[in-house]
């Protein structure tokens, strides 16, 4: 049973509520989902559901239907996210935890760690304790395994995941580790279960070789029941008739997962298939299908390991596969970001909590919003502005550390505001981001299309929605700053026969109904974000230099411009020109580089750049 607390209940209310109902016998949890205080209740309360609701301090009270309670989504709509130290499992970033079956030395351990850092991993996986088919093979290094983790982690900075299989190891595994894993052979280990669910772990919960979802989420509410939270569900394979791959992966799980449970999918297509050639198919059809992690088995000399050699990929098979992940997530509105860990170590010593923001434009629920999750993850605050210039002014002033904008559309083109700020404002572009724009038409709940009179978006979204809207000549179009504030202003004005062009994110956000799905042109619709800093901190590999720079008013100047970037091999991804402020018919170009122009080899290239153009002026190199 649920308790929706009244928003106002005070603390004495609620401790009375909550002791009153564990005095009874009841497991109490406490959560904060959806902006709501809520208390889920396990057992049989004395009272019924209508005294409940009767008591003060409570709104309401909903019973639970399914027979998993801590897990569902009934309990907690929105998705958990498992904090592994600077990393998130559930949520926009995709997480890759790669790694050997099983520890088998330091060295195998530690080079493969390194290989897989270098790829894109941001944890790493090996086994001590293997639950093997065959009291002769190989049982794993034990505590030795773990202290060789727990190097690994020392020296790499990756966390650590590894299976316990006796509840004998929780104290070895609460020093060395950073996850523990529950094999597929023990997801109905209930003793094991209790125990992950008292440890202050992170568990990653195996699905049993032969197991329902349904059992498996009976397992994940035994952790949770003990008082764990932060489970991940693992989809490794179950057995079925077909004998080809080891296990047959159950991908549909992670649809059907998605609706029941609130908690993170990770998917191990490699004990799913057992077959190295499968394994990067599978992993990447996981993420199209909506999964927030991958666990893969990488080992560097495969034909002598002494695990699961025909499973593992070769580093270089890893590193292609996390390629191509990157390339798939964000069509599904996720992203791969291969300087997770730099970034989050950047973030993490940021002193002045108060300035963990970025500011982005419109409201909750905007794209720019969006980007921002993508950028950061959670540990940033996105902060919303109502124009460019207050972004940028914001991170002028230093009121937030970082700005999102967005500098182009795939349909729309760029968004010409920006550059010309970026061209006022001495700041920095730090990164940049891709997101998938894909439009929602949003209004009241129970609207039919048939009853809508006007739309509000802002102009590039009409833009991009072209076809779609033209086939309602009759329908007003009212052009306003933002999708979210168009979500927002429809849902305030009540008016039944407004929609607005959104993210389905501004629906969850506003509690608005869907109408119709993707409704932009073309499904290729792509916004680019740069991320704005003072300063540039921290060191990373630089990809891309983005410059700007004027050319005297004279014939070939431009062409002498593009002659160094030519002569020197450097590849222009984007040009851009814009008028001068004050200067009628002169010109600025916002150039994006594929090269690190402070490059040391890279030199002459920029004496010649300063050479034939005026006012150059790096602006980002990221
Ligand atoms: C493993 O991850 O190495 C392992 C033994 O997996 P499973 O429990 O899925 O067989
Ligand atoms: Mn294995």
């Amino acid at each position: 049973m649920i308790l929706v607390l009244e928003s106002k209940i005070s603390q004495k209310q609620k401790d009375k509520i909550k002791n009153r109902l564990s005095d009874e016998g009841c497991i109490i949890r406490e959560i904060m989902d959806a902006g709501r205080n809520l208390i889920g209740i396990i057992g049989k309360p004395e009272k019924s559901l209508d005294e409940l609701k009767q008591m003060d301090g409570v709104a309401d009270a909903v019973p639970i239907k399914t027979s998993h309670k801590l897990v569902s989504r009934e309990f907690k709509s929105e998705d958990t996210r498992v904090k592994i130290g600077n990393v998130v499992v559930g949520g926009d970033r995709i997480v890759i935890v790669a790694g050997p079956c099983a520890v088998e030395s330091h060295d195998q351990a530690m080079s493969i760690a390194k290989e897989v850092k270098k790829y894109g991993a941001v944890l790493f996986r090996g086994g001590a304790y293997k639950p093997r088919s065959s009291p002769y093979s190989f049982q794993g290094l034990e505590e030795e395994g773990l202290k060789i983790l727990a190097d690994v982690r020392e020296k790499t900075g990756l966390g650590v995941v590894t299976e316990i299989t006796s509840p004998s190891q929780a104290d070895l595994m609460m020093k060395y580790v950073d996850v523990v894993q529950v094999g597929a052979r023990n997801m109905q280990n209930f003793e094991l279960l209790k125990c992950v669910g008292r440890m202050e772990k992170p568990v990653v919960l195996k699905r049993g070789l032969a197991s329902t979802i349904q059992e498996w989420l009976m397992s994940a509410e035994y952790i949770m029941a003990g008082g764990n939270n932060n489970v991940i569900l693992c989809e490794r394979g179950i057995r079925t008739f077909e004998p080809y791959t080891r296990n047959t992966l159950d991908l549909s799980a992670i649809p059907v997962l998605k609706k029941l449970t609130h908690l993170p999918i990770i998917i191990d297509p490699s004990h799913a298939t057992g077959i190295r050639e499968k394994v990067s198919p599978m992993a990447r059809a996981a993420v199209a299908a909506g999964a927030d992690a991958l666990m893969i088995e990488v080992h560097n000399n495969p034909d002598k390991a002494l695990s699961d050699g025909p499973q593992s990929l070769y580093p270089e098979q890893f590193g292609q596969l996390v390629r191509d992940i990157y390339v798939i997530a964000p069509v599904v509105g996720k992203q791969l970001d291969f300087d997770y860990l730099k970034k989050s170590e950047i973030i993490n010593n940021i002193k002045d909590e108060n300035s963990k923001t970025a500011a982005f434009i419109g409201e909750y629920g905007a794209y720019s919003h969006k980007a921002s999750l993508g950028y950061f993850g959670e540990e940033i605050t996105p902060c919303p502005m109502k124009t460019f210039k207050d972004i940028f002014q914001a991170v002028q002033t230093g009121i937030c550390q970082y700005g999102v904008i967005p500098l182009e559309n795939s349909l729309s083109g760029s968004i010409h505001e920006n550059f010309d700020l970026l061209q006022e404002y001495d700041l920095k572009i730090i990164g940049e981001i891709t997101i998938r724009v894909k439009h929602a038409l949003i209004a009241h709940e129970n609207v039919l299309k048939k009853d809508i009179k006007k739309i509000l978006a802002p102009p590039p979204a009409f833009s991009q929605c072209k076809n779609y809207l033209d086939q309602y000549p009759e329908i007003e179009l009212v052009p306003v700053k933002a999708t979210s504030s168009a979500v927002r202003q429809v849902k305030d004005s009540n008016d039944k026969h407004t929609a607005a062009i959104g993210s389905t994110m501004a629906a969850g956000i506003f509690k608005m109904n869907i109408l119709q799905e993707s409704i932009e042109d073309n499904p290729r619709n792509y916004t680019r974000f740069a991320i704005i800093a003072k300063e540039i901190k921290g060191h990373k590999k630089v990809d891309k230099t983005s410059i700007i720079f004027s050319t005297g008013n004279k014939p070939g100047a431009l062409f002498e411009v593009m002659k160094v970037f030519s002569e020197h091999k450097i590849n222009l991804v984007k040009l851009e020109s814009r008028p001068m402020l004050g200067k009628p018919w002169e010109y600025m170009f916002y150039a994006d580089l594929e090269a690190d122009i402070k490059a040391p080899e890279l030199a002459p290239a920029m004496e010649k750049l300063i050479e034939k153009s005026e006012n150059f002026r790096i602006i980002g190199r990221y």
